[in-house]
């Protein structure tokens, strides 16, 4: 199931170039009091909001997806966790690139040295919401990744249980100021984590580490690349990110981005596209 936030917090089932309006499906969700959960509900509850969204689907009324602000599907995580380096020839463009590793090669580090970063979830938008440049007098980069959302709680899970424990994916725009500061800084300015288009639940994914990802900028590809190529695959991530911290429902792991990356300016316009997930458009504006 493609299931996609929209206009001011509604629910909809995609079903190629249009929606169903399943917005009652919200319903199955527990009433929540103070102090709410830091995870998110509907995440996890996916199991009888589906449930509900498909006994809705064929009687709701339905909206073009043209016509819709898609939000990010995913409302409420609490922690968005990302992997730096995580394919070989991005490394490669960092080591060889002094803007890009601020003339400390050391920085070009593994993602298994490095480990992971978390980005900001103020930093979260959809794809109908748009980037929005921080300050366009610093390089920002695009950068497209694999989005996957855990489903269940994980904590010190093996790569070997860690698929079990996959809600679905989206594409993620990992956009980053690039610059000397810890990438916690640079990379959590408001709009700067974009999930979309939809969640794509874990049973249409058979195989996330086989998937053609790719991102134009006014029509021209700058980023292409397979998740085969990832060098550290999404269940090594889990198991990574579980080691070190419990994963909630609704937490999502950004994957790392190929080569490729180049800056973003005020009125680029990004289609970001990920087999077996959909494609995404979205505008870049400027901020200051
Ligand atoms: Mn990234």
């Amino acid at each position: 199931m493609r299931l996609c936030r929209f206009n001011e917090g509604r629910l909809g089932v995609v079903n190629g170039t249009i929606l169903r309006d399943v917005t009652a499906a919200l319903d199955v969700l527990p009433n929540c009091r103070y102090p709410f959960p830091s995870h998110d509900v509907l995440i996890e509850q996916l199991d009888r909001v589906r449930e509900r969204a498909s006994a809705l689907a064929d009687r709701a009324s339905s909206v073009p997806l043209d016509r819709a602000t898609l939000l990010s599907p995913v409302a409420s995580p609490g922690k968005i966790v990302a992997a730096p380096l995580n394919y070989r020839k991005h490394l490669d463009e960092v080591r060889d690139d002094a803007a890009l590793h601020q003339n400390n090669p050391a920085r070009a580090q593994t993602v298994q040295t490095a480990g992971l970063f978390l980005k900001a979830t103020s930093s979260l938008v959809g794809p109908g919401e748009g980037v929005v440049i921080r300050d366009t007098d610093r390089r920002t980069d695009h950068e497209v990744e694999l989005a996957v959302v855990i489903g269940r709680r994980a904590n010190r899970v093996s790569r070997q249980d860690a698929m079990a424990h996959v809600a679905g994916y989206a594409i993620g725009l990992d956009i980053s100021v690039r610059g000397p500061e810890d990438r916690s800084f640079r990379k959590s300015p408001d709009s700067y984590s974009v999930l979309g288009p939809w969640l794509v639940t874990a049973d249409e994914v058979p195989d996330p580490g086989s998937l053609d990802l790719r991102i134009e900028v006014n029509g021209e590809t700058r980023q292409q690349s397979n998740t085969r190529l990832m060098i550290l695959s999404v269940a090594e991530l889990i198991e990574l990110a579980s080691s070190m911290y419990t994963l909630h429902p609704g937490d999502v792991i950004f994957t790392g981005t190929p080569e490729g990356v180049s800056p973003l300016v005020p009125g680029d316009a990004i289609v970001a596209t990920i087999s077996r997930i959909g494609t995404m458009s979205v505008t870049v504006n400027n901020g200051t």
